[in-house]
């Protein structure tokens, strides 16, 4: 049974998730302030983690680069009242996987829950490295490195990478990325372009003008290794 780790510190929103994620299967345990989320996390190794961005004792953004510091690859999702695009960026830098803004729907939350977990179990069944141009990718570590210098990739970075490579030299649409990587497509329709620019950060020589993650104007992106 898949571990889900609520740091929330709203009663009404832990019932609530509790309530959904067990109807799903899934094992939720709760804590209401990040110091007690990262000790819940040491304790249960959740396979996942909701995060909620105003907690009592701290902010969510403190606590998932603490949580990122114990784990490089569990699928931490932010949720939060807070729908600005510039605390979506801060979530995102401090190491999170997804934003999704308060007020939102049980069920397509659920099903994105869903969809990251399926995916992160077909991950431990694929190939495990890639290569793209001066970058050599380790898909179960979590990394890539470039020139002698290694960086992280978040969940929805290797498995976006994933899928790019499967389709390589083939355009992918937007709308197939967001629907095979995140699940869902209503919440987060720019988390993919945001996506391709922190990828591009990392793989690129000169990420303004990419050689390799191509952006294919109306469609999609495509993948030259
Ligand atoms: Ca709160």
């Amino acid at each position: 049974m898949k571990t889900i780790l609520l740091i929330e510190d709203e009663q009404d929103m832990i019932l609530g998730l509790s309530d959904a994620l067990g109807f799903e299967g899934y094992r939720a345990v709760a804590a209401s302030t990040g110091k007690k989320g990262v000790e819940t996390f040491k304790k249960e190794q959740p396979d996942l983690v909701i995060l909620d961005l105003m907690l009592p004792d701290t902010n969510g953004y403190a606590v998932c680069q603490e949580l990122r510091k114990l784990s490089r690859t569990v699928p931490i999702l932010i949720l939060s009242a807070r729908s600005q695009e510039t605390d979506k960026i801060r979530g995102l830098d401090a190491g999170a996987d997804d934003y999704v803004a308060k007020p939102f729907a049980l069920g397509e939350l659920v099903a994105r829950i869903r969809a990251i977990l399926r995916r992160a179990e077909h991950s431990k069944a694929t190939p495990d490295t890639a290569r793209v141009g001066e970058c050599e990718l380790h898909f179960a570590g979590h990394t890539l490195t470039r020139r002698g210098k290694e960086s992280a990739l978040t969940f929805y970075e290797v498995e976006t990478l994933k899928l790019l490579l499967e389709r390589v030299g083939q355009v992918v649409s937007r709308d197939e990325i967001l629907d095979k990587v995140w699940g869902v497509s209503a919440i987060n329709a720019r988390a993919v372009d945001n996506l391709i620019v922190k990828l591009r950060k990392k793989i690129e020589q000169s990420p303004d003008t990419p050689k390799h993650i191509l952006t294919v104007h109306g469609v999609g992106y495509k993948l030259v290794p």
